[in-house]
């Protein structure tokens, strides 16, 4: 027998997201038997698929691709079966580990099979070329039921009918990196809407209002060419009839970054993209823009104000004292700005170069440095920017708006950053880490309610699943007055408030937080739910306080050009609303602004507010590589990025109660020929419950539902290397 020479497999820590122990349940029943094939681990790193030819020892012997190698048997990771090849959803894996999940993935995208599901997750990988899985006869096979494929369409069109049938609300909540699909998958799935709920026109509408976001809202970056800086949530609106009745879109700003982003075009060298005409893109805008109603003078505005903005990056300046205090330079640049914006020179000039501050009850101007100076021209061209941008969507809003009654329904797709992990993190994967630890939150609720309702319905033991639960990470946040969030605040509006003290004070009144850890330095690291990001805390309070300062607004407010309102209300509004943490004395105007953290919680509150009234659906886009390539599976790019977006622990959720199921008669049929005695008459719950006597499945393994067998991970497996011996 080769009994003996069984060695249990358990992968190495190295290898395992999964952590501990009972997350691995499903390996522990796994024997290195002979001929099973395993998984191994290459020097670099990727996966190869071997068969064992012979274990003794710690040691396997395995042959692949007509190598023979030996290896350490605890190396192992159990492959599934060939006929598990390529499922098209991983819970069906009977060895759910990395490589398995690797592999699936790939023997389907290289199939242009981009599409997978995680349980109630779509996976979607950027095929980086046109696949043929979309227009109107794909459409109709979702429409019509007649393909099962998992696609964005089945998502839309799961998203249609339960909003018809519970008259709830749905959204579909797409993360991802940059340049992993979101924003397309985001118009496959509203191509998908438009053509079920189309009919009066505004479906139309609804499509063109893509080259306008893009225009204004993207730009090429290295992960990207055509990168949204912006995360957007759209709403669309359906009568009762199911027809589209309206829409609305509101966009979050959440990747809000220096000036350096959206001015000086010409420092990073990329105003040409292959294959990409401008001149052609530009008559869609403009298109799309009389489609939307924007009148062709507002446009020449529009463009007048982006004229502006570049204009007012090329402004500079000179000393003009020995303190180092400058001046711009009233040159055509300066002459220019103050033309297009519909100010005076003398104006810009001063909103540019001082600072009036209250002490007590007097104003005194202050001059300001070169770098104060820059600082101050950044943020005036950023907030022009920014403000244009607002008046496009809301301008996009009131034409979607038209004959829109608000007692329909509503199907809300949100296209939003996921989780990022760089070697270097800063205030922006902060702040984004933060969207999706409350995102991730949303997230586990529905789940949990999803599995809830199975068992509860087939009578299963209901208290014996346990879930993950992020709170603590969230309470890291938020916690009032010891949370990162209050604690960020709190310096950022302290005159003295350096990064460093920032830091220190965060080592001081959060180290009882499990999920915080202080590091050298200015470093801390939160132990997020994807893992750990260990943050550099340099330029936090610089990018927290929002640089824009009240002469800057005053002068916009006061601007002459086509489109005031573009300025005066945004600014206005958002500037006097609210007071970040204790005013500190000389403040005055500057202070009383919301801080840029604030503002983003605020945000991400409202859109959680939204999201919790929807029944929600969940894809995932990841980039199998960063050249933007097709054909090309980096295994270590896709692991880590399955890791960052949950996938895997989506999974392993899923699983961690009683995943696998199945019917009572189906189990009997499959398994009951293994029993020594006749079972053909008997009833399957009988049979059932004698196969699990004989095969020694442990109580704990397993609960019989009404109709059906739960199963906890592995156990199955177990049985179909047996049956598979067997037959
Ligand atoms: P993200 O919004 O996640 O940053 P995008 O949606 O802009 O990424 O996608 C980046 C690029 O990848 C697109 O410009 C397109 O070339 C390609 N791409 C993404 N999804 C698909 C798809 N389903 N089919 C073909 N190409 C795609
Ligand atoms: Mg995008």
């Amino acid at each position: 027998s080769d009994a003996n020479q069984d060695v249990v497999a358990s992968p190495s820590p190295s290898v395992s997201v999964f952590g501990s122990e009972r997350r691995w349940a499903d390996t522990t029943s796994y024997n290195t038997k002979k001929k099973l094939q395993a998984w191994f681990q290459l020097a670099n790193g990727d996966w190869e698929l071997g068969k064992i030819i012979s274990t003794s020892g710690n040691e396997s012997v395995i042959t692949s691709e007509g190598k023979v190698l030996t290896v350490k048997s605890e190396s192992l990771v159990p492959a599934n079966p060939d006929i598990l090849d390529g499922v098209e959803d991983l819970m069906q894996l009977s060895y759910l580990n990395e490589p398995s999940v690797l592999y699936d993935l790939q023997y389907r995208y290289n199939q242009d099979m981009i599409y997978t599901k995680a349980g109630p997750v779509l996976v979607a990988i950027n095929p980086f070329k046109k696949v043929p899985l979309y227009g109107n006869d794909f459409i109709e096979a979702y429409r019509n039921k007649s393909t099962e494929n998992p696609h964005v369409y089945a998502i839309a069109d799961t998203a249609i009918r339960e909003m018809i049938r519970d008259e709830v609300n749905q959204s579909i909540i797409i993360s991802g990196e940059s340049g992993a699909g979101k924003t397309e998958t985001a118009k496959i799935a509203m191509q998908y809407l438009a053509a079920l709920g189309g009919g009066s026109g505004i479906e139309y509408e609804i499509l063109k209002t893509n080259p306008i976001l893009e225009a204004f809202g993207n730009a090429k970056t290295l992960r990207n060419d055509n990168s949204s800086r912006f995360g957007k949530l759209i709403e669309i609106n359906f009568s009762e009839t199911g027809k589209i009745s309206g829409a609305r879109i509101q966009t979050y700003k959440l990747h809000l970054k220096s000036g350096n982003d959206y001015r000086y075009l010409k420092q990073s060298d990329c105003c040409s993209i292959d294959g990409v005409d401008d001149a052609l893109n530009f008559h869609i805008v403009t298109k799309a823009l009389d489609i939307v109603h924007v009148s062709r003078e507002d446009q020449e505005s529009v463009f007048a104000i982006l004229a502006a903005v570049l204009w007012l990056g090329n402004v500079s300046f000179t000393v003009i004292d020995n303190e180092n205090h400058v001046e711009p330079l009233a040159d055509e640049c300066l002459v220019t700005v103050a033309e297009l914006i519909g100010c005076k020179v003398e104006e810009l000039k001063l909103a540019l170069s001082t600072r009036k501050m209250r002490v007590g009850h007097d104003t005194i101007i202050q001059k300001l440095t070169l770098s104060q100076t820059t600082d101050t021209r950044d943020a005036l061209a950023k907030s022009i920017y920014a403000c244009l941008f607002e008046w496009l969507v809301e301008q996009i809003n009131k034409s979607l708006a038209v004959g829109k009654r608000r007692t329909g329904r509503s199907i809300s797709i949100l296209d939003i950053y996921g989780f990022e992990s760089f070697e270097r993190n800063s205030f922006e994967e902060f702040c984004i880490n933060y969207a999706n630890e409350r995102l991730q939150q949303h997230f586990n609720r529905h789940l949990f309610k999803l599995e809830q309702e199975e068992y509860i319905q087939d009578g299963i033991d209901w208290t014996k699943v346990d879930f993950e639960d992020n709170k603590d990470c969230l309470n890291l946040y938020e916690k009032k007055p010891l949370g990162l969030l209050s604690l960020l605040d709190e310096e950022s509006t302290f005159p003295n408030g350096t990064d460093l003290t920032f830091a220190n004070k965060l080592k001081q009144h959060l180290q009882s937080n499990s999920c915080f850890r202080g590091d050298r330095g200015k470093a801390f690291t939160v132990s997020h739910y994807a893992g750990e990001v260990t943050y550099d805390t340099t330029a936090f309070l610089e990018k927290n306080r929002d640089l824009l300062h009240m002469d800057s607004i005053r002068l916009l407010s006061s601007c002459s050009c086509h489109l005031p309102q573009i300025f005066a209300s945004n600014m206005l509004a958002q500037s006097e609303k609210h007071v970040v943490g204790p005013l500190h004395k000389s403040g005055g105007g500057d202070s009383q602004k919301l801080s840029v953290a604030t503002k983003f919680k605020g945000q991400l509150f409202q859109l959680m507010k939204r999201l919790e009234s929807t029944t929600p659906h969940f894809v995932r886009c990841i980039k199998p590589n960063n050249n933007q390539s097709p054909r090309s599976y980096n295994q270590g790019l896709v692991l880590q990025q399955l890791r960052c977006c949950g996938v895997l622990e989506v999974v392993r959720i899923s699983r961690s109660g009683f995943p696998t199921r199945m019917t009572h008669q189906k189990f009997a049929r499959r398994y009951g020929f293994l029993l020594l005695e006749n079972t053909i008459s008997q009833d399957p719950l009988g049979v059932s419950v004698a196969i699990l006597h004989r095969f020694g499945i442990l109580p704990e393994m397993y609960q019989v539902g009404y109709t059906k067998l739960f199963f906890r991970t592995g156990q199955i497996g177990m049985l179909e290397d047996t049956r598979n011996r067997t037959l």
